[in-house]
């Protein structure tokens, strides 16, 4: 039987590669996903078309109780994953002043809180299982950096890492890896609008990157290969930062 991995924001972007280069190297895959089930239709027969396996999840990983309520389903009948990929992820950016106790709440409780909304259903049974496992957390560049407009998001990216640093110490000796990656700027829905001719300017590489960076640096974290590998950060982002 495959070993089973959740994607949260596995539906579209960078989650969605993600979902793809880990079913390609034979895990199941549940592709988490809030409201485009679309999306995450699309995502699941893609990965089917190319023989692998997945199946969609949906729940909101701000929102405790159903993250709770779904997981616990989802493993009566699925048991235990062997890896999670915190994945999803929002922006709601504002100069400072101008900011919104909206727009910090709904970053943060995503981004930061659906770490542990997410991970604290699941690692117990990790552990149980005796297999090992692997965590990988989607930070960013904004969470190292620091970003105008950004204060919300670059705190909850901040906040992944240093969450994802201190799960890592907890989980070493069962040997479940915990590590951040954090991308700089990738081509997804999450940049539409933005001012993508002078962002290039800022990237040493001079473009920007694709969802298939950012998979191949996490499908890497969840290799065997990298099994001695815990409580770091790999950024993949062209020499940004
Ligand atoms: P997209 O906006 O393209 O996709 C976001 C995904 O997350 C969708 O699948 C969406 O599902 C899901 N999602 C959003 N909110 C929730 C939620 N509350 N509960 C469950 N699922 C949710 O984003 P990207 O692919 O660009 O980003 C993926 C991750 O990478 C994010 O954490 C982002 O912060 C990070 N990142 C992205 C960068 C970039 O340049 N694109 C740079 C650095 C980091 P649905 O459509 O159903 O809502």
């Amino acid at each position: 039987m495959k070993r089973r991995v959740l994607v949260t924001g596995g539906s579209r972007g960078i989650g969605a590669a993600i979902a793809a280069r880990l079913a390609r190297d034979g895990f199941a895959i549940a592709v988490n996903y809030r409201e485009r089930a679309d999306a995450a239709q699309a995502t699941v027969a893609a990965i089917r078309e190319h023989g692998g396996e997945a199946s969609a999840l949906c729940f909101d990983v701000a929102d405790r109780d159903a993250c709770a309520r779904e997981l616990a389903r989802d493993l009566e009948s699925g048991g235990p994953y062997y890896g999670v990929v915190c994945n999803a992820g929002t922006h709601a950016d504002a100069p400072f002043p101008g900011m919104s106790g909206d727009a910090w709440d709904r970053v943060l409780t995503t981004n930061l809180d659906g770490f542990y909304n997410v991970l604290h259903p699941l690692v117990m049974p990790m552990i149980r299982a005796r297999q090992g496992g692997r965590i990988v957390t989607i930070s960013s560049v904004s969470g190292l950096a620091g970003n105008r407009g950004q204060t919300n998001y670059s705190a909850s990216k901040a906040g992944l890492i240093a969450a994802t640093r201190s799960l890592a110490l907890e989980l070493a000796k069962r040997g479940i890896t915990a590590n951040s990656v954090a991308p700089g700027l990738i081509a997804t829905e999450m940049l539409a609008g933005a001012p993508i001719e002078e962002l290039t300017k800022l990237i040493p590489m001079r473009r920007i990157g694709q969802s298939h960076d950012v998979a191949a640096a996490v499908a890497f974290l969840f290799s065997d290969e990298a099994s001695y590998i815990t409580g770091q950060m790999l950024g993949v982002n062209g020499g940004l930062a």
